[in-house]
């Protein structure tokens, strides 16, 4: 059955009231002009949307999405440019100062990459492969886990793949240097609720929010039941 999608306009219509109602809102403000702080490259994934994670306003951050939240390495003939050209406009025209890497728990992405025999010879299989570096590490390294414990250190190691691949970007490796932009990856754990950060120093994830103790106790039955 087709689903309708009224439920979306009447979305904008709340949407509006709230922004364009008789007080003015904050389009009075952004709609000469953005200076969003902060670029985050997300997952296309329903669950995973970034400005609602971060319970973010119009305007502050500047969102480039895509399968398994991927920036492709920097190479002269780029065939993913999309992502690139995204990049260099916030870097270097809206000179943002952060760049977060934003990926996720059961990313339907890294899974099919992680079975690699169904990755069809697509857009979407060419796509992927920008992740494959993590792929192999997960082979390598933790060959004798499970497939669901494989899936989450994939999609942890795809975000790590990602940030190197921003580095590859001489403006972005230039201010990373000058300290003038900071790069970050962060993973959000819809399981738990939680939020994580790849600390450099003790080069992994560290939690950025702790899961509540309901959803923390939900998901050690879950665990457990497992
Ligand atoms: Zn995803």
């Amino acid at each position: 059955m087709k689903h309708s999608i009224d439920h979306l306009l009447e979305g904008f219509k709340r949407f509006q009231h709230q922004h364009f109602g008789d007080d003015g809102g904050i389009f009075d403000t952004l709609r000469d002009g953005q200076h969003p702080s902060t670029l985050v490259i997300g997952c296309c994934d329903s669950r995973v949307h970034p400005p609602m994670l971060m319970d973010s306003a119009p305007g502050d951050v500047f969102t480039v999405r895509n399968v398994a939240n991927l920036v492709p390495p920097n190479e002269p003939d780029n065939p993913h440019a999309s992502v690139a050209a995204a990049l260099e406009f916030a870097v270097l025209s809206l000179e943002v100062q952060h760049v977060i890497v934003l990926g996720h728990s059961s990313c339907g992405g890294i899974r099919a990459l992680m079975q690699r025999s169904t990755l069809p010879d697509s857009a979407l299989g060419r796509w992927l492969r920008i992740a494959e570096p993590a792929r192999r590490f997960v082979c390598t390294h933790h060959a004798g886990v499970s497939q669901e414990k494989q899936l989450a250190l994939a999609e942890r190691a795809a975000v790590l793949v990602s940030l190197e691949n921003l580095l590859s970007y001489p403006w972005v490796a230039e201010r990373v240097q000058q300290c003038t932009l900071t790069l970050h990856g962060w993973y959000f754990d819809m399981h738990s609720g939680s939020l994580w950060g790849y600390d450099t120093d003790a080069r992994q994830f560290l939690p950025l929010v702790c899961p509540l103790e309901r959803a923390r106790e939900a998901h050690r039955r879950t665990m457990i039941a497992a």
